[in-house]
């Protein structure tokens, strides 16, 4: 212990929500708003709080991988705010009876060139944008560019913000384990 990874949750063998570490209510309010406090988590099913099928998709898909190899399993993530690009890790630790711990570190974070705002656009159809929950990139067609690229310079809404459909980008779910030729330890995936 001791590497940073200093927000933690655990979940239970059916993916409740059953403890988590004391820093959790500091980072929730940075990063989730405060229906992510603890009060509000406590004892819930996870995916009450995870939105987006492809989301839940690949974090179900990391969840059972540890699971299976009893072993851990380590991504990089974005979760940037509008003013900087935020650089985390998840680690998911299999413990005793299907239970697992899930750590988040952050790594580094950079000021933005200019600040980007997004708003949730839950109608697919009326956004032509898409933004990855892993790694925050936006995609219009098959690219996929930072959210203060220039490219996406014409993109922002009258209110000033990028209207997205969240998901999972195919690079990022080309990292997910397969759970067939993966071996049990992939952390230098990472
Ligand atoms: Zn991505």
């Amino acid at each position: 212990m001791g590497t940073g990874f200093a927000t933690v949750y655990w979940l239970d063998a059916s993916d409740h929500v059953v403890r988590v570490s004391d820093s959790w209510d500091t980072f929730a309010l940075t990063n989730g708003g405060e229906t992510c406090c603890w009060e509000r988590v406590r004892g819930r099913p996870l995916w009450e709080f995870v939105s987006g099928d492809t989301t839940r998709m690949w974090l179900r898909t990391l969840l059972g991988h540890a699971r299976m190899s009893r072993g851990e399993v380590e991504r990089p993530y974005r979760c940037d705010s509008p003013d900087e690009r935020r650089h985390m890790a998840m680690r998911i630790v299999s413990e005793e009876h299907g239970a697992v711990r899930v750590e988040h570190a952050l790594l580094r974070s950079e000021p933005r060139d200019r600040p980007v705002h997004f708003e949730p656009h839950l109608r697919v159809g009326g956004a032509s944008s898409r933004r990855c929950s892993i790694c925050g990139r936006v995609g219009r067609g098959s690219r996929w560019s930072e959210p203060d690229a220039d490219e996406l310079r014409a993109l922002p809404e009258p209110s000033g913000a990028i209207r997205v459909i969240y998901g999972v980008c195919e690079p990022c779910l080309r990292m997910l384990p397969d759970g067939r030729s993966t071996p049990p330890t992939d952390r230098k995936r990472l």
